[in-house]
C-alpha cells in the first residue's frame, strides 16, 4: 500500500498571472515535507511529475513554466511512507477532470476502495490517494458540490488529510481535515492578487505572499475567478495537530496554530533543561539539523556552552537529506555516515547530544559511535519527542512497532525501563525522553489539542483501534 505525508501547495490569481513559477518555488520550500517526487497540475492538462527533488529539474523549469501556463495549478511534494518511489505513485493524481494532491494518510483505505465502483486498488498497485480521490469524484457527480461531497466522504474516511484539488473549471480548491492532524495555512500575494493554501507558511515566504491563517479543521477553500470562499464540511470540537510536526517535520520558519516553530523548538529545549538539568555536561550540541533551535535553547537555560560537534557533509550524495523520511533502511545508514564529528570539539568532553526524536534507533547508535570515535568523554541524550512507542496513522512514517527502538516484544514494561533499554541500545551514558505535557507546554498549545498516539497508543482521534501490522504486511509483499 502506497501513503503519503507530503507537501501541498493551491494557488489561484485573480490577475490572470501564470502562476506555475509560484508553484514551483512553493515546492522548492517545502522540500523538507518530501524528497521523492514532486508534481503540478493544471486545469486540462495531465500532470506533470519528476522523481527526486524539484532543484534537480531546474534545467526544465523555463519550458515547463511555458508548457504549463496558467493562473491555476496545484502541486505536491511526495515522500512515501509505503511502497515504491515510482514516478507512477507519484502526485498529483488525476481522475477524471479532478486532480488531487494529498498530504496525510488515509487508514481504512481497504474499506473505502470497496465503496469504488470498478476500482482497482490493490496494495501493491495503487495509493490511499487515488482511492479517495475515487470516491470524491463519484460523491461530487451525485451531489453536485465538493463541500457536499467531503461532508459525506469524511464520515467514510478514516485518518489524516489535508487536500488540494484542480478541477477544469480552473478552480482550485484546499480542505484540511476534521481534527487538523496535518497543517494547513492560507496566504495572499497582494502585488498579484493572488491566494496560496500550503501545508507550510515557508511556501507562502518563498513566493512573496503574507501568511493569512491557518486553514481550520474540516474547512474547504474554494479559490476561483469569484475569489475566495469558504465553508465548513465538518464540525468537529477536539483538534489532534500533529505533535511531530514541533519537534522534527516543519520548516523553523513556517508559523503554524499561531506558533513560529524554531521558537517552539527552542522553547523544548529550555523546557527540557528545566526536566533534565545535566549541570556537568561540557558543551551542548545538536544533532544536525532539526535539533539545533531545542540545542540552543537548552544550553542557553543551563549556561552551558553550545557548539556544533557534529556537521553534515553537504555535498556527498545524501548529505543535504533528511534521515528519517528516507524510505529505504540503506540509505539511512548512507546519510549517518555522512554526519561527521569535529574531534577538537568533542575530545576529552562530556557532551550534551540534543536530538529531535529516536524512531528506529539507527541514526542515535551511529551518532554515538562516532562521537566516541572521536574522543567524547562521556555522552549525554536528551530527545525533545517523547518516547515513540507505537505507529503513527495519520501520515509519518512509523509503520512497524518492531521497528521502533522501543519495541518490547510483548513484554510488560515502565516507560522508565523502555527508556533504560533504549540508552543501552544505543550505547549512551545517559538518555532523556521529553514528555507530552512539557512538549506541549513548551510549544504553548493545550495538550489535548495535539496529538501524540505514536507515544500514548491511545488512537481515539482517529477513531481506530488499529490491528499492529508488519511493513511487508502494509505493502502487501
Ligand atoms: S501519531 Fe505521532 S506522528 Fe502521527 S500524527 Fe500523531 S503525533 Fe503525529
Amino acid at each position: 500500500m502506497v501513503k503519503e505525508n507530503c507537501g501541498v501547495v493551491g494557488i489561484f490569481s485573480l490577475s490572470g498571472t501564470n502562476v506555475v513559477p509560484m508553484a514551483i518555488d512553493a515546492l522548492r520550500a517545502l522540500q523538507h515535507r518530501g524528497q521523492e517526487a514532486w508534481g503540478i497540475a493544471i486545469p486540462k492538462k495531465e500532470p506533470l511529475k519528476r522523481l527526486g527533488l524539484v532543484s534537480a529539474a531546474s534545467s526544465e523549469f523555463k519550458k515547463i513554466t511555458e508548457e504549463y501556463c496558467s493562473p491555476s495549478v496545484i502541486g505536491h511534494v511526495r515522500y512515501s511512507t509505503m511502497g515504491r518511489s515510482s514516478l507512477e505513485n507519484a502526485q498529483p493524481l488525476k481522475v477524471k477532470d479532478l486532480c488531487i494532491a494529498h498530504n496525510g494518510t488515509i487508514a481504512n483505505v481497504q474499506e473505502l476502495s470497496n465503496l469504488v465502483g470498478g476500482c482497482s486498488f490493490t496494495p501493491q498497485n495503487s495509493s490511499d490517494t487515488l482511492v479517495a480521490a475515487q470516491r470524491l469524484v463519484t460523491l461530487i457527480s451525485e451531489n453536485g458540490q465538493m463541500g457536499k461531497a467531503l461532508s459525506i466522504l469524511k464520515n467514510e474516511m478514516i485518518g489524516s488529510y489535508c487536500f488540494t484539488f484542480i478541477t477544469d473549471d480552473e478552480s482550485v480548491y484546499a480542505a484540511r481535515d476534521p481534527k487538523g492532524f496535518r497543517p494547513m495555512v492560507l496566504g495572499y500575494k497582494k502585488s498579484d492578487n493572488t491566494y496560496i493554501v500550503a501545508s507550510e507558511s515557508s511556501a507562502l515566504s518563498a513566493v512573496g505572499a503574507e501568511l493569512q491563517r491557518d486553514v481550520t479543521p474540516g474547512e474547504l477553500i474554494k479559490l476561483s475567478k469569484d475569489g475566495l470562499e469558504t465553508e465548513r464540511f465538518s464540525k468537529e470540537n477536539s483538534t489532534a495537530h500533529c505533535s511531530f510536526e514541533f519537534t522534527y517535520f516543519a520548516h523553523p520558519a513556517s508559523k503554524m496554530e499561531g506558533k513560529n516553530i524554531y521558537v517552539s523548538r527552542k522553547r523544548i529545549g529550555q523546557f527540557l533543561a528545566k526536566k533534565f538539568p545535566i549541570k556537568d555536561g561540557d558543551l551542548v550540541i545538536p544533532v544536525p539539523d532539526s535539533a539545533r533551535p531545542a540545542a540552543l535553547g537548552y544550553a542557553q537555560e543551563l549556561g552551558i556552552p553550545f557548539d556544533e560537534g557534529l556537521l553534515k557533509d553537504r555535498y556527498s550524495k545524501k548529505g543535504p537529506l533528511r534521515s528519517f523520511i528516507e524510505p529505504h533502511q540503506t540509505d539511512r545508514v548512507e546519510i549517518n555516515r555522512w554526519i561527521i564529528p569535529i574531534r577538537e570539539i568533542i575530545e576529552g568532553r562530556h557532551v550534551i547530544v540534543v536530538d529531535d526524536s529516536l524512531v528506529r534507533g539507527t541514526s542515535s547508535k551511529a551518532i554515538i559511535k562516532a562521537l566516541k570515535r572521536a574522543g567524547a568523554k562521556k555522552i549525554s541524550m536528551v530527545i525533545t519527542y517523547p518516547q515513540i512507542n507505537f505507529p503513527c496513522y495519520a501520515g509519518i512514517d512509523f509503520p512497524s512497532q518492531k521497528e521502533l527502538a522501543t519495541f518490547t516484544n510483548g513484554k510488560e514494561m515502565t516507560s522508565e525501563e523502555i527508556t533504560e533499554m533504549v540508552r543501552r541500545d544505543i550505547g549512551a551514558d545517559f538518555l532523556g525522553y521529553n514528555d507530552a505535557e512539557t512538549l506541549a507546554a513548551a510549544v504553548g498549545i493545550p495538550k489535548d489539542s495535539m496529538c501524540f498516539t505514536c507515544s500514548s497508543g491511545n488512537y481515539d482521534s482517529l477513531g481506530i483501534t488499529p490491528e499492529f501490522k508488519t511493513r511487508a504486511e502494509m505493502k502487501g509483499e
